[in-house]
């Protein structure tokens, strides 16, 4: 019904912090439309408006929205009960996936979401070196909590609050942060941390800043940089795993992590996050070590359910491939239809278009980009029939499900917005 978005947030701002639960979500001008409904590549809004889909829960969705062999093994699961505080099957058979692919010869451990997955990373790195401060990059985003939160991209940015207040001084002060794509400053705040780096933590394609792939040697030398010092490379692959290559972003550029994060393909559109390393390190965990982690929902039937059979489904078609190869027509699509008014970056199935002449390689070239006109382009994509990021400082993702069609609706509604954003 028309006009019921507009009457659901006006109520939901009397409720909820800015009517969302989530940054991002208020984004959209000029005001959230609320979804209820997805099938496919597509999602419903509450005024009935049909949008292709290229948010896709902001990532985890690799197979589209509501697919068959999920959603049997989600009703499945659920008619046994969807909560023991047990050990189940399910979570021993995705283990076994997820370890096989990411971390062969390793341990996991599921938890909620990339924020608790990452934040678990540094623990344990902390732990298992002895030491104290992290490495993070300008514009990497690494999830909510407070050692992360310095010079954070994602909705940090958006909502310029890049440092959140409320993180005390004297833990951010454990943080030094580099510059993504430039070795030099790498090794410059490894000097500064001296014999404290616990670990470096890095998303290996950026997905909170746009989409910004690394430079040929960049994660490379960070494996260099890590090993010189002494401290753990940490891959916060909750964007890239599952989704660049079975085997994350490790596979994919052939460089090796000593701990690599994991989070939405993995958990098929349900809560999760995963931490993963050789088993080592993985046993400073609870119960068997020092190093504290639990959760009442760590594992939860449901999610594991719906994850393995995600990775089951991926194994058994080209969801990958089909996948990147909807981003790259796209994305070939938008370069030329925008005709050197907008570059596009893509990894596989993540991309991002960014108001500019130049070619975004840094964080610094996103910020530098026409941002007001990403967001005439969200609108004139939403206008048009396609739901794109409302922030500049997000990736755009397809999915299995993105098929010829889709991508006609997408190529007319990019022909449109760009003769209307000359
Ligand atoms: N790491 C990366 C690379 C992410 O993109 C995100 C979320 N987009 C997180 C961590 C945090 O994950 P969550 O939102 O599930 O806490």
């Amino acid at each position: 019904m028309l006009g019921m978005s507009k009457e659901l947030y006006e109520e939901a701002s009397k409720f909820l912090v800015g009517g969302v639960d989530s940054p991002v979500r208020a984004a959209v001008r000029p005001y959230p439309f609320f979804v209820k409904e997805g099938v496919g590549p597509y999602i419903i809004t509450e005024d009935n408006e049909k949008l292709v889909d290229y948010v896709l829960g902001y990532g985890p969705l690799i197979l589209g929205h509501a697919n068959e062999a999920v959603k049997r093994r989600v009703i499945e699961q659920i008619e046994r009960g969807w909560l023991y505080g047990t050990p189940t099957r399910v979570e021993l058979e995705l283990a076994k996936k997820v370890v096989s692919y990411v971390m062969p010869g390793g341990k996991v451990r599921f938890v909620n979401s990339g924020t608790e997955a990452t934040m678990t990373a540094i623990r344990l790195a902390r732990g298992f070196t002895g030491r104290n401060k992290i490495m993070k990059f300008d514009g990497c985003y690494h999830g909510a909590h407070d050692y992360v939160l310095v010079q954070a991209g994602s909705a940090a940015s958006e909502y310029g609050v890049p440092n959140s207040r409320g993180v005390p001084p004297q833990v951010a002060a454990l943080t030094v942060v580099a510059k993504y794509n430039d070795l030099e400053s790498a090794d410059r705040a490894a000097k500064a941390a001296g014999d404290d780096l616990a670990a470096i933590i890095v998303e290996p394609v950026i997905g909170n800043m746009g989409v910004i792939p690394p430079d040929r040697e960049f994660l490379r030398g960070l494996r260099e940089i890590a090993d010189r010092y002494g401290s753990l490379l940490i891959f916060d692959e909750v964007i890239t795993g599952f989704r660049l290559s079975m085997g994350g972003a490790q596979q994919y550029f052939g460089v090796k992590a000593d701990i690599v994060t994991l989070g939405k393909i993995i958990g098929g559109g349900f809560p999760i996050g995963a931490v993963t390393a050789r088993s080592e390190i993985m046993d400073l965990l609870s119960p068997r070590g020092p190093v504290f982690n639990a959760g009442t929902f760590n594992a939860n039937p449901v999610t594991m359910s719906a994850g393995l059979a995600t990775i089951e489904t991926i194994e058994a078609t080209d969801a990958l491939s089909k996948a990147s190869k909807a981003a790259k027509e796209i994305a070939e699509y938008a370069e030329a239809a925008f005709n050197g008014a907008a570059s596009v970056n893509r990894v596989e199935s993540m991309f991002q278009l960014f108001f500019t002449q130049r070619s975004v390689v840094s964080p610094d070239d996103a910020r530098a980009s026409d941002r007001e006109k990403y967001a005439k382009f969200h609108e004139l994509m939403r206008k048009y029939g396609v739901f794109v990021p409302p922030s500049q400082f997000e990736s755009q993702f397809t999915s299995a499900v993105h098929d010829d069609e889709v991508i006609l609706t997408t190529e007319e509604a990019l022909r449109k917005a760009a003769s209307e954003l000359k």
